[in-house]
């Protein structure tokens, strides 16, 4: 394994280009030098002066002219910092990104505190002139019941860059301090990062290589437990307190408050994948320990592919073929964005030090989705890209059909067009193989990581997020051994006996960033839900299925989850979509036990 290389050193090819953001930073510093003025201008002139439902829509239509401008400037420095959070340059572009932001959130907190404060008849008269505004207009009034006083607001908001601190020192921490040095195996020395570890080390199909890798990683780890739980103590407590602030009864209550989802939904996935889904990936994790010829299968294995020899390797260029073919079911329009993805260089493949792990798209307003990914040259990656080109598929249609305040739909949905695409390639190269070991290394990916990775990982995540809470809410401190505890009960429970937990395990709280954007973790699991059901819906009805989704896609967040669902055919109200799921699973993981005896048979 070679030396990681340097951001400079990489092939510019492969990396994404943000000049369609800004030509380069001067063009970033002069956007910045501009929009400050219009900041300072919009307050002046309309606070404390909505007097008229006119005034309000034209604050409202300044508003967001301001939120527009400040959308690439935040994601170009962002974009930059995530390629490289090295990047001393990207750091300084950032922190300008997050003062320019952090001026026009406390310039502009007196709108929402104003408005909050107008009779109802000013606001419905505001909807009615300017029916655009009618969901800014109502999630306002759906948050007045937590609003505080103008001034505390205002204070807030001027605090924001502080409330961010926590997730910037986890990535600190993470990215740039955390020194893994190197380990051996089989008498050869491997370096380790926590690119080389997530993307192929903790996979290897080498025993030695995987279990010594999972033993220095975790050794390390183990050094900044206390800095990483410090870390996150601040985030609870940040949360905590705007929660009470707020008068909301639980943190958990405050966090779903914000994604329109009740109780009911959140509990419902985590409870029934702890209880149903647990069995069928025991018998997952035998399979693995049969094949794999292991006599203890250790939490260190459950990542190993069932059959590494049959996964082909691929290159950039052919999984532009893979993917067209997969996605052709959703549509010109949509494999254009595809296409152009590629030949516009919206994708940044390229490995490098100090870039972020794993996988992410983002998508900005008025602009065109950016794809971050680190490409290893195994056919798991179309997988990958084909998730993250749900997200890009969902926010170039949403962005293009809503504006700016209604585009983003709840987080609770946001992993379903992502999952989505991860079953129609699934689905894609299962119609096109007879070859039972390709078809199981294919239905092994599905269940190693689609359904590991967003119902297993995220959900134990989840399980554990929600003891975590439980505690806060109950006002205790949060100490690393505290978290070590909550999260080796959590694997333990889900795997029973079948898996022996290996001292380190307790630690993979620390590797996930999902823990600074609240309940996102268990998000990922009800995403899959409906994208199982939704999948299924457009293999056996084809064009139709698609159709709807297509509405659902564009509809961005002007539904809530539930109504989101519904106009997919999934009635989330009710735990059938979930059984569904889970009982689907259970014939994945049949069908690979089937392949294996015909395979060894
Ligand atoms: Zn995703």
């Amino acid at each position: 394994m070679e030396e990681m290389k340097s951001r400079k050193d990489v092939e510019v090819q492969y990396t994404w280009d943000l000049s369609d953001l800004f030509a380069d930073d001067g063009a970033f510093e002069q956007a910045i030098e501009e929009v400050r003025p219009k900041i300072k201008g919009f307050n002046e002139e309309y606070s404390g002066n909505l007097h008229s439902p006119t005034t309000a829509i034209e604050a409202i239509q300044e508003y967001k002219s301001i939120l527009e401008s400040l959308v690439p400037i935040g994601n170009y420095a962002n974009l930059k910092l995530s390629s490289d959070q090295g990047d001393e340059n990207a750091q300084k572009l950032d922190g300008m990104a997050s003062n320019i932001s952090t001026y026009f959130n406390s310039e502009s907190s007196f709108l929402t505190s104003e408005l909050i404060q107008k009779e109802e008849a000013f606001l419905e008269e505001v909807k009615s002139e300017a029916p655009q505004f009618l969901h800014f207009i109502d999630e306002l009034l759906k948050n007045k019941p937590y609003q505080l006083d103008p001034k505390v607001e205002k204070a807030l908001a001027s605090y924001s860059p502080v409330f961010n601190g926590p997730y910037s020192l986890y990535l600190k921490t993470k990215l740039l301090d955390i020194d893994f040095g190197t380990f051996s195996a089989n008498g050869k020395e491997y370096p380790l990062s926590y690119l080389s570890f997530e993307g192929e080390l903790e996979g290897h199909e080498d025993v030695e290589v995987r279990r010594n890798a999972f033993r220095a990683f975790s050794d390390t780890l183990s050094e900044y437990q206390h800095t990483a739980a410090g870390t996150y103590d601040l985030q609870l407590k940040q949360e905590k307190t705007t929660s009470d602030l707020r008068g909301f009864d639980s943190v958990i209550d405050y966090l779903l408050h914000e994604q329109d989802v009740d109780q009911s939904l959140y509990h419902r996935q985590i409870d029934m994948i702890m209880s149903d889904l647990a069995p069928h990936m025991r018998r997952y994790a035998k399979l693995l320990k049969r094949v794999h010829g292991l006599d203890e299968m250790k939490y260190e294995d459950l990542k190993v592919s069932l059959d590494p020899a049959s996964e082909p390797e691929i290159s950039v260029e052919d999984s532009r073929q893979y993917i067209n073919d997969a996605l052709k079911v959703m549509g010109d329009d949509y494999l254009n964005m595809v296409n152009r993805a590629y030949d516009e260089r919206w994708i940044d493949f390229v490995k490098n030090k100090g870039k972020s792990t794993g996988a992410f798209c983002a998508s900005p307003y008025g602009s065109h989705p950016f794809i971050l990914i680190s490409w290893t040259s195994l056919m798991t990656e179309v997988f990958v890209l084909a998730h993250e080109l749900g997200h890009a598929g969902h926010f170039h249609n949403a962005n293009r059909e809503q504006n700016i305040f209604d585009a983003r739909s709840s987080m609770y949905f946001v992993e379903a067009p992502s999952t989505m695409n991860e079953m129609l390639m699934a689905n894609h190269l299962l119609e096109n193989s007879e070859d039972p070991k390709f078809k199981r290394w294919v239905i092994s990916s599905i269940i190693s990581r689609t359904y590991y990775h967003n119902c297993v990982t995220h959900l134990l995540e989840a399980a554990y997020q929600r003891e975590v809470y439980k505690k806060v809410d109950a006002k205790e401190n949060i100490s690393a051994g505290d978290l070590n505890m909550l999260k080796r009960n959590v694997i333990e429970e889900f795997w029973g006996d079948d898996v022996s937990i290996t001292e380190g395990a307790e630690l993979t709280w620390m590797r996930q960033p999902h823990y600074y954007m609240g309940l996102y973790p268990y998000t990922y699991s009800a995403g899959l839900t409906i994208a199982t059901a939704m999948s299924k819906r457009v293999l056996n009805e084809g064009q139709p299925a698609v159709d709807d989704w297509l509405k659902v896609l564009k509809a961005g967040g002007t539904k809530t989850p539930v109504e989101l669902a519904k106009m997919a055919g999934v009635d989330i109200t009710t735990e059938q979509p979930l059984r569904d799921t889970i009982d689907y699973i259970g014939e994945l993981v049949d069908e690979l036990e089937q392949l294996t005896d015909q395979i060894e048979g």
